[in-house]
Protein backbone atom coordinates (compact mmCIF):
# COMPACT_ATOMS: atom_id res chain seq x y z
CA UNK A 1 0.00 0.00 0.00
CA UNK A 2 2.24 2.53 0.88
CA UNK A 3 5.10 1.48 -2.40
CA UNK A 4 1.80 1.98 -4.27
CA UNK A 5 1.39 5.32 -2.87
CA UNK A 6 4.89 6.38 -3.22
CA UNK A 7 4.66 5.37 -6.76
CA UNK A 8 1.81 7.30 -7.78
CA UNK A 9 2.86 10.75 -5.66
CA UNK A 10 5.84 10.09 -8.43
CA UNK A 11 8.31 13.33 -7.36
CA UNK A 12 5.98 15.09 -4.88
CA UNK A 13 6.24 14.55 -1.03
CA UNK A 14 3.34 12.99 0.32
CA UNK A 15 2.76 12.09 4.31
CA UNK A 16 0.85 11.07 7.19
CA UNK A 17 0.96 10.23 11.18
CA UNK A 18 1.72 6.88 12.37
CA UNK A 19 -1.09 4.97 14.27
CA UNK A 20 0.90 2.34 16.26
CA UNK A 21 0.35 -0.26 18.89
CA UNK A 22 2.71 -0.83 21.46
CA UNK A 23 3.36 -5.38 21.26
CA UNK A 24 6.23 -4.93 24.28
CA UNK A 25 8.22 -2.49 26.23
CA UNK A 26 9.51 0.20 24.17
CA UNK A 27 8.52 -1.76 20.83
CA UNK A 28 5.61 -0.11 18.62
CA UNK A 29 4.24 -1.65 15.55
CA UNK A 30 2.94 0.73 13.04
CA UNK A 31 -0.65 -0.70 12.32
CA UNK A 32 -2.08 1.85 10.54
CA UNK A 33 -0.97 5.16 8.69
CA UNK A 34 -2.39 8.33 7.34
CA UNK A 35 -2.16 9.31 3.68
CA UNK A 36 -2.05 12.87 2.90
CA UNK A 37 -1.88 13.16 -1.12
CA UNK A 38 -2.05 17.20 -1.52
CA UNK A 39 0.49 19.33 -0.17
CA UNK A 40 3.78 18.30 -1.34
CA UNK A 41 6.41 19.09 -3.46
CA UNK A 42 9.42 17.65 -4.38
CA UNK A 43 11.44 19.07 -1.61
CA UNK A 44 8.72 19.48 1.26
CA UNK A 45 5.94 18.36 2.94
CA UNK A 46 3.49 20.70 5.23
CA UNK A 47 1.11 18.51 6.77
CA UNK A 48 -2.63 19.08 7.09
CA UNK A 49 -3.04 18.86 10.85
CA UNK A 50 -6.95 18.22 10.80
CA UNK A 51 -6.95 15.71 8.80
CA UNK A 52 -4.33 14.12 11.03
CA UNK A 53 -6.34 14.70 14.13
CA UNK A 54 -9.25 13.18 12.94
CA UNK A 55 -7.63 10.10 11.69
CA UNK A 56 -6.07 9.24 14.99
CA UNK A 57 -9.51 10.00 16.44
CA UNK A 58 -11.11 7.38 14.50
CA UNK A 59 -8.28 5.21 15.28
CA UNK A 60 -8.99 5.73 18.74
CA UNK A 61 -12.33 4.90 18.59
CA UNK A 62 -11.61 1.97 15.99
CA UNK A 63 -9.59 0.74 19.06
CA UNK A 64 -11.69 0.69 21.75
CA UNK A 65 -9.70 4.11 23.37
CA UNK A 66 -6.96 2.01 25.00
CA UNK A 67 -4.37 5.12 24.47
CA UNK A 68 -1.50 2.96 26.54
CA UNK A 69 -1.77 0.17 23.48
CA UNK A 70 -2.99 1.93 20.49
CA UNK A 71 -1.89 5.41 19.77
CA UNK A 72 -0.06 8.46 17.84
CA UNK A 73 3.36 7.28 17.67
CA UNK A 74 4.53 10.47 15.45
CA UNK A 75 4.86 11.30 11.27
CA UNK A 76 6.04 9.80 8.13
CA UNK A 77 6.77 11.11 4.77
CA UNK A 78 8.37 10.72 1.62
CA UNK A 79 11.83 11.71 0.12
CA UNK A 80 11.20 11.05 -3.47
CA UNK A 81 14.42 13.21 -4.56
CA UNK A 82 16.32 12.91 -1.32
CA UNK A 83 17.94 10.39 1.48
CA UNK A 84 15.69 8.33 3.45
CA UNK A 85 16.57 10.69 6.20
CA UNK A 86 15.24 13.86 8.08
CA UNK A 87 16.29 17.17 6.81
CA UNK A 88 17.58 20.13 8.92
CA UNK A 89 13.75 21.26 8.26
CA UNK A 90 12.35 17.56 9.27
CA UNK A 91 14.19 18.02 12.74
CA UNK A 92 13.07 21.22 13.57
CA UNK A 93 9.44 20.46 12.55
CA UNK A 94 9.22 17.23 14.93
CA UNK A 95 10.50 19.61 18.01
CA UNK A 96 7.72 21.88 16.81
CA UNK A 97 5.13 19.21 16.92
CA UNK A 98 7.22 17.95 20.24
CA UNK A 99 6.52 21.63 21.87
CA UNK A 100 2.84 21.82 20.86
CA UNK A 101 0.73 22.67 23.97
CA UNK A 102 -1.78 19.64 23.55
CA UNK A 103 1.03 17.00 22.69
CA UNK A 104 1.15 14.91 25.39
CA UNK A 105 4.00 12.66 24.42
CA UNK A 106 7.40 12.89 25.28
CA UNK A 107 9.01 11.58 22.01
CA UNK A 108 8.09 11.22 18.73
CA UNK A 109 8.88 8.88 16.38
CA UNK A 110 9.62 10.17 12.31
CA UNK A 111 9.68 7.82 9.99
CA UNK A 112 10.67 8.61 6.04
CA UNK A 113 10.24 6.29 3.52
CA UNK A 114 11.33 5.92 -0.31
CA UNK A 115 10.66 4.28 -3.39
CA UNK A 116 13.87 2.84 -4.45
CA UNK A 117 15.48 3.18 -8.19
CA UNK A 118 14.30 -0.39 -8.09
CA UNK A 119 10.98 -0.13 -6.68
CA UNK A 120 11.89 -1.19 -3.22
CA UNK A 121 10.80 0.25 0.10
CA UNK A 122 13.81 2.42 2.03
CA UNK A 123 13.07 3.18 5.26
CA UNK A 124 14.59 5.33 8.16
CA UNK A 125 13.26 6.08 11.82
CA UNK A 126 14.59 8.52 14.37
CA UNK A 127 13.42 9.41 17.77
CA UNK A 128 12.56 13.13 18.91
CA UNK A 129 12.84 14.33 22.71
CA UNK A 130 13.49 17.28 24.05
CA UNK A 131 16.80 18.37 23.83
CA UNK A 132 18.26 15.72 22.18
CA UNK A 133 19.75 15.10 18.60
CA UNK A 134 17.73 12.77 16.56
CA UNK A 135 18.11 9.29 17.51
CA UNK A 136 18.45 6.54 14.78
CA UNK A 137 15.86 3.52 15.94
CA UNK A 138 16.22 0.12 14.59
CA UNK A 139 12.78 -0.66 11.89
CA UNK A 140 11.50 -3.85 11.13
CA UNK A 141 10.35 -4.97 8.20
CA UNK A 142 9.41 -8.75 8.15
CA UNK A 143 9.87 -10.52 4.74
CA UNK A 144 6.85 -12.13 3.55
CA UNK A 145 6.91 -14.49 0.65
CA UNK A 146 7.50 -11.48 -2.33
CA UNK A 147 10.47 -9.89 -0.01
CA UNK A 148 9.41 -6.30 0.55
CA UNK A 149 7.62 -5.32 -2.96
CA UNK A 150 4.25 -4.54 -0.56
CA UNK A 151 4.07 -3.48 2.86
CA UNK A 152 0.30 -3.11 3.49
CA UNK A 153 -0.85 -0.31 5.68
CA UNK A 154 -1.99 -3.00 8.08
CA UNK A 155 1.69 -4.96 7.81
CA UNK A 156 3.76 -5.00 10.57
CA UNK A 157 6.23 -2.81 9.94
CA UNK A 158 7.28 -2.51 13.39
CA UNK A 159 9.88 -0.01 15.39
CA UNK A 160 11.22 -1.03 18.15
CA UNK A 161 13.17 1.65 20.22
CA UNK A 162 15.51 2.04 23.32
CA UNK A 163 14.32 5.80 24.01
CA UNK A 164 12.70 6.11 26.89
CA UNK A 165 15.15 5.21 29.68
CA UNK A 166 17.45 6.78 27.35
CA UNK A 167 15.85 10.02 27.22
CA UNK A 168 15.40 10.00 30.62
CA UNK A 169 19.17 9.60 32.04
CA UNK A 170 20.12 11.97 29.21
CA UNK A 171 17.74 14.44 30.45
CA UNK A 172 18.90 14.33 34.35
CA UNK A 173 22.59 14.91 32.99
CA UNK A 174 21.69 17.68 31.04
CA UNK A 175 19.18 19.54 34.34
CA UNK A 176 22.37 19.18 36.37
CA UNK A 177 24.55 21.33 34.09
ZN1 LIG B 1 11.64 15.51 4.95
Amino acid sequence: MLLRELRRAGTDEIGGVLATERVADRVFRIVDLSVQRKGGTFAAFSRDASLHKRFIRRFHDLTGHQYERFNYLGEWHSHPSFPALPSPTDVLTMHSLLEAPEQMANFLVLLIVKRSSAGKLEASAHAFAHGLAPIRVPLVMPERNDALTEVAASARLSLRKRLAMRSNSDRSRLSRR
